[in-house]
């Protein structure tokens, strides 16, 4: 039996038309589009269906209700396909499938997001090649992750970055090799793949929750952010120089990670470097910050940390299981902290 792959589609600019007010969306295009396209019903294709968004998308305005639904469809269908492509915008791309990562446990199956940087309805389009592979992708059974193929790139989810506004290789893993490469053939990089999991799939939806991301930056003053330090923010992801650091001198940020921990807030230090990882205590300027009661994320992103913050606390854990578990390899988003990928 043919293979099956569910396509959905979430919005983005792979089914966009411009229709003079600059490009939106477009469901029926869309549909038309897909049907007529010789590559997606010739011999060697999987079988294929298709789900959209009653209210297709431009991924700025993607929100938790997005994400719980693009879990519900998958969990809902799991059994009928061999696998799932979502089409999506790129510029939140990388938060949706870091997302994605989290929320369905004991993934088995593949999950492989795509766009693209020019809509399929113009000549140029590299909508028509990130679609075609990722569902062959989809199809092949090798892979049991949530992974966003693109520019002949298969990368992991929940370690991929949006790299480029306007470059056809739009994304990067910085911290994790590439988990496959689409040349004349699709290469795997087995031992880099998820080995998936044989129990029953799971599908933990998101709650809508205050979480805050703050960028430090020279001359920073932190005191602005103190009036939002409240208890009912439930975490903050730093952005700190890189491996860690944070001015000590000044207009400091210290008394505001104590007051925000104290009053149960989950500080996460990520880096504004995307390569290497956080290491706190390796200088003076990141050790307060530990003993601040900040969790270091190690190389994890900030849009994988974000995502891990919603999935954590919509789990109902106690503060202090997500403030381990923060800090712990979940689903291959951050090096274990023996250094391991
Ligand atoms: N603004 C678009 C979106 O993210 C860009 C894209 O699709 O590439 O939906």
């Amino acid at each position: 039996m043919a293979n099956k792959v569910l396509i959905i589609y979430t919005g983005g600019t792979i089914g966009m038309t411009n229709r003079g007010n600059g490009y939106v969306p477009d469901q029926e295009f869309f549909q038309k589009e897909l049907e007529v396209m010789p590559d997606l019903h010739s011999e060697g294709m999987p079988e294929w269906d298709l789900y959209q968004f009653a209210n297709l998308l431009d991924s700025s305005d993607m929100t938790v209700e997005g994400w719980n639904q693009m879990g519900q469809v998958i969990y809902e269908h799991y059994d009928d396909y061999d696998g799932f492509v979502i089409l999506h915008g790129t510029d939140t791309m990388a938060y949706s499938a870091s997302a994605l990562s989290f929320m369905l446990e004991n993934l088995n199956k593949p999950v492989i997001f795509t766009g693209s940087q020019i809509p399929l309805c113009e000549i140029r389009s590299d909508g028509r090649d990130n679609l075609i592979t990722a569902m062959l992708i989809a199809a092949s059974k090798r892979v049991k992750e949530v992974a966003i193929y693109f520019g002949h790139e298969l990368l992991r989810g929940n370690r991929a970055i949006k790299y480029s506004a306007d470059g056809l290789i739009a994304f990067v893993s910085p911290n994790y090799p590439i988990l496959a490469k689409a040349g004349i053939a699709i290469e795997y990089n087995e031992a880099y793949l998820a080995k998936g999991s044989e129990k029953k799939l799971n599908y933990r939806p998101f709650e809508k929750l205050p979480i805050a991301v703050i960028k430090v930056f020279p001359g920073i003053q932190f005191d602005i952010f103190e009036t939002m330090m409240t208890s009912s923010l439930k975490g903050i992801v730093i952005e700190t120089f890189g491996a860690g650091n944070i001015p000590a001198k000044g207009n400091e940020l210290l008394p505001i990670i104590k007051k925000a921990f104290s009053s149960g807030t989950i500080v996460i230090v990520c880096s504004q470097c995307p390569q290497g990882s956080v290491s706190l205590g390796a200088y003076g300027a990141s050790q307060k910050l530990k003993e601040a009661g900040a969790v270091s994320g190690i190389d994890i992103t900030t849009e994988a940390a974000v995502a891990k913050l919603y999935y954590l606390f919509s789990k109902g854990l106690s503060r202090d299981d997500i403030k381990t578990l923060m800090g712990l390899n979940l689903r291959g988003e951050m090096k274990n902290s023996e250094g391991v990928l």
